[in-house]
C-alpha cells in the first residue's frame, strides 16, 4: 500500500486573530502546521505529502514547510475548504492509493491514530476518526436560540482528521456538485451513498480555532510552572561598595566576595537554576574561575537566563527578599525591580524586591552581613 497525505493549511485563521494565518504561529517551537507535518512525515506507513498553502504563501512555500524526509508537494488553496481538498489532491502524483486529508490546525495528531485510520481506509473505502459526544446534546433554533429537542448522544461522535480514504473513492466524491459548504471530507463519501467507518479519535487531537485553543496547546506544551528558592549571604566591610541589582546605594560599607557581593542578583540566579534543577551559582559560575573575579551580579543573571532558555525554561516571575540592618533600602526598591525585570527579559510588574531589617537580632542584626532570599517561577518557552 501507498499512502499519500494533504494537509490542508488553506484557511487564513480569522478566528485566531493573530496576525498571521493560525497554522503559522508557534507553539513550543514550531509552528502549528510544522507539527501537522512532522506528525506524518515521521509515520512509517506515509509516502508523500502535499501541503495546501493559501496562494499568497506558495512563493514562500519552503521558509512555512522546511525539509521533510518524505517528498512533499506544494499546491495553492481555494475559496473554499472543499476546493483547497480538490487542489491538494490534483498536485498528489500517481502512486498513492490510499489518501489521507488532514487539517493543519491539528498539531497533535498521534503515530497509532494515523495508523488506525490508514488500516479503516485501505479495508472499507472511506475512515473518519471520532470521540463520542460526552455532553448532552441539543437542537438548537439558530435564531431564538431555544432547545429544539434533545438528541440521544449514543448516537453522536465528534469528526476529526485525518480522514482516509482509498483514492478513487476521494476523487468520486470531490468531484460531485454541492460540496462548497462540506466542513469535512468524508460528508462527500457519505452523499454519495458509501461507507464511511468510524475509528476511535483522540481527545489530544484538538483543532486549533480559538485563542483559548492556542493558549490551552502552548500550555501543554510547556508543563506545569517550575519553582526555585535562592539564598545568599556577604559579609560586610567598611570601604567596600553595596550594590544590588546594580543599583549603586550609598552606605558606610559593602559586602566583602570575589564578586561583586551582589546579594540579590546572586539569589536570584541561584533561584533560576533551583527551578530548572540546573545546579548552583557555584557550579555555572565558580570563584576558582578567574572570568568570574568582581564579575557583575546582573550580568550573571543574564547568564542564567540564557541557560535556563537553552534547558527550554524562561522566567515567569520572581520574589525577593533583602535583610538589611542600614541604610533603608525603600528608596531604591524601584530602580532595583528595574534593573533585574530588564535583565531577566520580564515586565517589572513580574519582579517583587522587599526589604526588611533583622531587629538587631544575630549578625545581620548587628549590621555584620546583609542577606537575600528568592524565588523564581520558571515555564516552558511553549508557553510565550
Ligand atoms: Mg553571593
Amino acid at each position: 500500500m501507498n499512502v499519500g497525505v494533504i494537509i490542508v493549511a488553506g484557511g487564513r485563521g480569522a478566528r485566531v486573530g493573530a496576525g498571521l494565518p493560525k497554522q503559522l504561529l508557534e507553539i513550543g517551537g514550531r509552528t502549528i502546521l510544522r507539527r501537522a507535518i512532522d506528525a506524518f512525515d515521521g509515520h512509517p506507513q506515509v509516502d508523500r505529502l502535499v501541503v495546501v498553502l493559501p496562494s499568497e504563501l506558495v512563493t514562500d512555500a519552503t521558509k512555512f514547510i522546511g525539509a521533510t524526509s518524505r517528498p512533499c508537494h506544494v499546491a495553492a488553496g481555494g475559496a473554499t475548504r472543499h476546493d483547497s481538498v480538490r487542489l491538494g489532491l490534483e498536485a498528489m502524483p500517481a502512486g498513492p492509493d490510499v489518501i489521507l486529508v488532514h487539517d493543519a490546525a491539528r498539531p497533535f495528531t498521534s503515530t497509532d491514530l494515523i495508523g488506525r485510520v490508514i488500516a479503516a481506509a485501505e479495508d472499507c473505502g472511506a475512515a473518519v476518526p471520532a470521540l463520542p459526544a460526552g455532553e448532552t446534546v441539543k437542537r438548537v433554533d439558530r435564531e431564538a436560540r431555544f432547545v429544539r429537542e434533545t438528541i440521544a448522544r449514543e448516537e453522536i461522535w465528534l469528526a476529526q482528521t485525518p480522514q482516509g480514504f482509498r483514492r478513487s473513492v476521494l476523487e468520486a466524491a470531490v468531484a460531485r456538485p454541492g460540496g462548497a459548504a462540506a466542513t469535512d471530507d468524508a460528508v462527500l463519501v457519505e452523499r454519495a451513498g458509501l461507507p464511511v467507518r468510524v475509528v476511535q479519535g483522540e481527545a489530544a487531537n484538538v483543532k486549533i480555532t480559538t485563542p483559548d485553543d492556542l493558549a490551552a496547546a502552548r500550555a501543554r506544551l510547556s508543563g506545569p510552572p517550575r519553582v526555585g528558592t535562592g539564598y545568599d549571604l556577604h559579609r560586610l566591610a567598611q570601604g567596600r561598595r553595596l550594590v544590588l541589582a546594580g543599583v549603586e546605594v550609598a552606605s558606610d560599607g559593602g559586602p566583602l566576595g570575589h564578586s561583586d557581593g551582589d546579594v540579590v542578583c546572586h539569589a536570584v540566579v541561584d533561584a533560576m537554576f533551583g527551578a530548572a534543577a540546573a545546579g548552583d551559582i557555584g557550579l555555572h559560575f565558580p570563584d576558582t574561575d578567574p572570568r568570574w573575579k568582581d564579575a557583575a551580579g546582573l550580568d550573571l543573571v543574564g547568564r542564567a537566563r540564557a541557560i535556563v532558555h537553552a534547558a527550554g525554561l524562561v522566567v515567569s516571575s520572581v520574589d525577593v527578599t533583602v535583610v538589611l540592618e542600614r541604610p533603608k533600602l525603600a528608596p531604591h526598591v524601584a530602580a532595583i525591580v528595574e534593573r533585574l525585570a530588564r535583565a531577566l527579559g520580564v515586565e517589572p510588574d513580574r519582579v517583587s524586591v522587599k526589604a526588611k531589617t533583622n531587629e538587631g537580632a544575630d549578625a545581620v542584626g548587628r549590621g555584620e552581613a546583609i542577606v537575600a532570599h528568592a524565588v523564581a517561577v520558571l515555564v516552558g518557552t511553549a508557553s510565550i
